[in-house]
């Protein structure tokens, strides 16, 4: 989400005429989109505002803006332990941020803008995206869970949904544009429709991309157990262009953390949400969320989550060490973890996702997939002859590749697997097939646009943003 906002605060600040700074050079503006869902967010923002503390001082036309989630939290006090700050800009004023770098200018001083909630989607924001040919697409911002861990829903606000007319608009366009693939974005993206009381939006919104002629690959992320319905799983399945991995947080396998983490569905309804998805999609792939060391769990609470790893059999799974965040219930619950603990679990954990991770890639060698060439090439330790994608099912393929005729990013590449180890597949002879596609097209076309800073432009840092 907050990559996705960065290339919307990029994209309005190359509207309002500010241009990329070249590598090395002197920026005029700084802006840190920040996140404060990990904990040391704080720790990493104040260390770089005051690495640039001695440039302000030097020069009063440098600005520094500061926006996300940091800033919808700590609103002015920023400005108090860094007077030097321009501007503040809550996660609803991302809009506002071209506006507040000109008044801070002419009026010489800090601007805070939060706003508490946002009163509709802002789907008019521009954007530059980081790539040519794959993109996310926001189809709700914020939250009505309240997970107890989670200092989302009271920095983003409750869920707001974006129209579907709106979201299809963005998707036709990106795709006329040379898109071959979209992410479907939201805090929780399967509960899209409660605003304006349809249960099965998100699964007519999945069957409306499979319309769209030219889009190879549609994802989403995440959804919760909770509003998981069978009709998004028959969307998925009927609609060729969905595809077939589920990213699903799954955070304990304990149905009494999974109570204290106020999530409010149990290891049975998960466990039966995959077994559905793969009774329907029977090739396909489940990755997932696992926080350990939540207050309060216990040595069977932890083996519980490592018995639902084993059966559920992820492909991957984000393992997170818990980690208090001031504001939210969790933070001063009784029993946390201590941190040797904490550590143990999360390694034993991790130790068996690779070797799941493991078993599942290796189910794949020697069959043929069909791999997205990604942005960057990949290259491992100096082969110059290896790329790298992601599979339909969401596997990161390592493939050679014939150097005298390559695919491209965004090109569509069918080769044989031979390898598996836990965190990628190989494919070591060269391609049965490269398919190239409009995403290739579009990816070459902004790359002789604006040479090697092409891929620069909208990456998820604006450290280097120059006004001309
Ligand atoms: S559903 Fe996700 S975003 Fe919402 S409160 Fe829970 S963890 Fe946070």
């Amino acid at each position: 989400m907050n990559v996705h906002d960065t290339e919307r605060i990029t994209g309005l600040l190359l509207n309002a005429g500010y241009v990329q700074a070249l590598e090395n050079s002197e920026p005029d503006l700084v802006v840190f989109n920040t996140c404060a869902v990990r904990e040391n967010a704080d720790n990493k923002l104040y260390g770089n505002l005051s690495f640039l503390a001695p440039r302000k001082k030097i020069d009063p036309n440098f600005q520094i803006a500061v926006g996300g989630c940091m800033a919808q939290k700590d609103q002015d006090s920023i400005i108090k332990r860094a007077p030097y700050v321009d501007v503040v800009f809550g996660t609803h004023n991302i809009g506002s941020l071209p506006v507040l770098l000109e008044r801070a200018r002419i009026e010489e001083e800090s601007q805070v803008e939060i706003k508490e909630a946002l009163e509709h989607f802002p789907s008019t924001l521009p954007a530059r995206r980081h790539s040519a040919f794959s993109a996310w697409v926001s189809v709700s911002v914020g939250c009505n869970n309240t997970c107890t861990f989670c200092i989302v829903p009271s920095l983003r606000g409750i869920e707001k949904d974006r129209p579907s007319e709106d979201i299809m608009k963005e998707v036709r366009a990106l795709v006329d544009q040379g898109v071959v693939e979209i992410t479907l974005l939201g805090q929780n993206v399967n509960a899209y429709g409660v605003d304006f009381g349809d249960r099965g939006a998100f699964a007519k919104l999945l069957r409306e991309c499979g319309k769209v002629d030219g889009l190879e690959r549609v994802r989403f992320m995440s959804p919760h157990p909770r509003d998981f319905t069978d009709d998004v799983i028959e969307a998925m399945a009927e609609t060729p262009n969905v595809m077939p991995n589920l990213h699903m947080p799954l955070q304990s396998g304990s149905d009494r953390i999974l109570a204290a983490m106020r999530r409010s569905y149990r290891r049975n309804r998960y466990m039966g949400i995959i077994e559905k998805v793969r009774s329907a999609m029977p090739d396909s792939t489940i990755t997932t969320d696992i926080i350990v060391g939540f207050p309060g769990e216990t040595d069977e609470d932890f083996a519980q989550t490592m018995e639902v790893a084993r059966e559920a059999k992820f492909l991957a799974a984000y393992t997170f060490q818990y980690s208090k965040r001031p504001g939210t219930p969790a933070a001063t619950m009784p029993d946390q973890i201590p941190d040797d603990v904490m550590r143990e679990r999360y390694e034993a954990l991790h130790k068996l996702q690779q070797e799941i991770s493991e078993a599942v890639n290796q189910e794949v060698v020697g069959t043929v997939q069909e791999v997205l060439v990604a942005d960057h090439e990949g290259r491992r330790d100096g082969q110059r002859h290896r790329m790298t994608g992601r599979s339909k099912d969401f596997r990161l393929v390592h493939f050679n590749v014939d150097e005298t005729n390559p695919p491209r990013p965004g090109d569509l590449v069918t080769t044989q697997i031979t390898k598996a180890s836990p965190n990628f597949v190989l494919a070591e002879g060269l391609p049965i097939d490269i398919r190239k596609t409009r995403g290739g097209d579009a990816h070459d076309a902004r790359m002789k646009e604006a040479g090697p800073q092409a891929l620069m432009i909208g990456m998820p840092t604006l450290k280097q943003l120059k006004k001309v």
